[in-house]
This record gives C-alpha cells, structure tokens and sequence, in this order.
C-alpha cells in the first residue's frame, strides 16, 4: 500500500468559493474573502488585528521590518527551525542569534536565552515546533525584563493553544503558514498577528507597497501615497476564497488528525518502551493540532535505515531540519550562543511519518505494524 508523506486535505467547498471570487470580478487583494479571513482570524483567535500575506515568509519579513530592524542587531531565535525565521531577519541586516533547544519539545530551551541577550539584541523569535506550544510565560517574562519584542513563528501552530491562548496571539507579533504542508492551506499562504495595538497602522502600510492605501479606502485620508518603506505582501481573493475554506472547518480537520496522532502514539506505546524510539511530548500547558507525528530514533543511522525501510514498502517519510547554524547561509550571517548538542542531536535522529486529514486509521495501524517489525524486538 502506497502512502504518501503528505497529501493536502480539501474540504470540497473551495471551488465554488473561487467560482465567487471569478464572478465577482474583483482578483486583487482585500477583497471580500480576504476580510472574511480577516474577522475568522479576529474572532476565533482574539488577535487584535489579522493580515494576510502571500506567505509566513512573507509575514516574518513584515515583523522584522515593524520591529525596527537595523543593521548589526542581534535577534534570538533556535537553529532548528525552517530557514525563513532567520531569511526574514538577515534581510533587515540583523544577526540571528542560535540558542539550542529542548530536548522534550525540540522548542526553544527559554534557560538559555537570557545568556545569548547583549546590548544588541531587540528581538526574540520563538518557533512552536510541530504546533507544540514554546514556554510563553518565561519568554514573555524575559522580553519584558530586557524591553525586548518576541515574534511567535506559529507557522505550525494555528489551532493549538498554551494555557488556553491560541498560538501567535501571545507574542507582540505572530505568523502564520498556509503552505501545502501545513494543516490549513491555500497552497501558498500565510497571515501576521498583530496582537500590539503599536503596530497595526504601519503594517497595513508596509503590506501594502510602503503606501497609505488602505486608510485611503477606509476615506480616512484623501489621496493615498508613498509614505514609508513596504512591499506587496497581500495575497489574491482566489488564495482567500480557498482559505476561508478550509477555515470553516479548521475545527473538523483538527479533530481528524489528532485522532490519527493519536493512533500513532498509541500503536507506538511499546515501541517507546522497549527503547527503539522516543514519541513526541507534549506539556500539560499545551493543547496542540496534531501538525506533526514524529519518532526520534537513537541516532542518524537507525533514522536513515529506517526511512530507506519504509521507502522499499512505499511509506514515505522525511527528515527534519538541517540545522540552520551549520547551514552556508547560517555560518555566513548568524552566530550560535552557547552549545548546539540538542539542535545537532535531534536533527540527527528525527523522522516524520504520514499524516493528513483523509489519511484512515487502518493506514496509521499499518505504518506502525511495519515500524514494529522493523525495530521491535
Ligand atoms: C512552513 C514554515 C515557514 C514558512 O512558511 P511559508 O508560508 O512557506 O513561507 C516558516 N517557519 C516555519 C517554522 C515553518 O514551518
């Protein structure tokens, strides 16, 4: 049986919603299924304000540009995260920062950061690592003690919470991915959080060309114009129409992977007891949304075996990150506080299994029946 590693889940209402937008006439950005997004975001999140951007990508450039950015600041952040965290930074001139991380959560070890601040430093980056909540009380405490800004990375983290506060509304600003791989899609996508009152007009400005159009539109000024550095960073109605899609059923789709998650961790229960593998973990702060089932095995050889294994049987299964700090660009731009044992271990020994909404439970037991073959004893 042949079982992709992804594959993205549609909920059968995004053409018609697309057919809308096409009938309407208006394919530009700002239209109405982007404010629908918007409110989605507004209401079931209690963000202060919501926008969406072609890409976290996208959303990570526009913090870093509303943090105020300048040449040779520093900014904390883990190296095990996906390149775009540190990218968005390095673009403004910053140094990002490499603090390593925990090896329960794989988020950011927040004991280590307050040796990595110094008198440059204006920002940490947290990043909820398979949509498992960071510790958002330390890290916020520690922003507050150093008058730095925390940008919450939820690229994998939309419909998880830490103690009831939904994932990048905690941080000044959050962002958020709709990537094919992501739980909620749009192919590409992504949106910012602003939960700081501070930022809300000027990233409607830098989303919108460095121009005062959306004031404009709203007939708070008269003529709209030039009045700030920005770049296009909205996307079009038809990425909004198939959004909001998927958004009315985030809950649906949420449920349907945490079941198979479930399966996982419980078909793999033994596993974890015999030693052959460690399962993920998750804190009793956190309620997570099943973006990610992992397995970390005792080192790179029996990952690299074990996914080489699952290939000959058509289970496709993928490693995860080559650590940002011995990346070419990473030795090039950043720095590294401190040991990186964990991020260096972790990156060495993960493999992510399948998992996709209309995956099937009999799917996550036969995945697991042939990892039990291959590492039981
Ligand atoms: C997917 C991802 C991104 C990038 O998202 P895009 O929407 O593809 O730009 C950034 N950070 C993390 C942690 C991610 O998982």
């Amino acid at each position: 049986m042949k079982i992709p590693f992804n594959k993205p889940y549609m909920t059968g209402k995004e053409l018609w919603n697309i057919s809308q937008a096409h009938h309407a006439g208006q394919l530009s950005g700002d239209g109405p299924f982007t404010k629908k997004c918007h409110e989605w975001f507004e209401k079931q999140l209690g963000c202060r304000k919501a926008l969406l951007t072609h890409s976290c990508t996208g959303a990570l450039e526009m913090a870093a540009i509303l943090v105020g950015i300048k040449p040779g600041d520093e900014v904390i952040m883990p190296s095990y995260t996906f390149v775009s965290t540190a990218n968005a930074f390095v673009l403004r001139g910053a140094v990002p920062v490499f603090v390593d991380i925990r090896g329960d959560t794989l988020n950011l070890d927040e004991t280590k950061i307050e040796a990595a601040i110094t008198d440059r430093t204006t920002a940490i980056v947290v990043v909820h690592y398979a949509g498992i909540g960071c510790e958002m009380d330390t890290v916020m405490a520690i922003a507050e003690r150093h008058g730095l800004l925390v940008i919450e990375d939820a690229a994998q983290g939309l419909m998880s919470t830490y103690k009831g506060r939904p994932l990048g509304t905690i941080g000044h600003l959050g962002t958020l991915s709709f990537h094919e791989t992501k739980n909620i899609t749009s192919g590409e996508g992504g949106a910012l959080l602003i939960n700081d009152e501070r930022f809300v007009d000027r990233a409607e400005i830098i989303r919108e060309k460095g121009t005062n159009r959306s004031r404009f539109f709203r007939g708070q000024v008269d003529k709209y114009t030039w009045v700030d550095i920005g770049s296009s960073y909205l996307p079009g109605e038809i990425i909004a129409a198939f959004l909001i899609a998927q958004l009315e059923d985030a809950g649906d789709i949420t449920r349907r992977r945490l079941s198979l998650w479930q399966q996982y961790s419980d078909n793999l229960k033994d596993l974890e007891q015999q030693g052959a593998v460690r399962r993920p973990m998750i804190s009793a702060e956190c309620e997570h949304n099943a973006h990610m089932y992992y397995l970390l095995l005792p080192d790179m050889k029996a990952r690299t075996r074990l996914i080489e294994k699952l290939k000959e049987l058509e289970i496709y299964t993928v490693f995860h990150y080559i650590p940002l700090h011995s990346s070419p660009a990473g030795l090039q731009y950043c720095r590294t506080s401190g040991s990186m044992a964990t991020t260096d271990r972790i990156s060495d020994c993960l493999v992510r299994l399948p998992l996709y909404a209309d995956m099937t439970l009999q799917n996550v037991d036969y995945i697991c029946s042939e990892i039990c073959k291959l590492l039981g004893s």
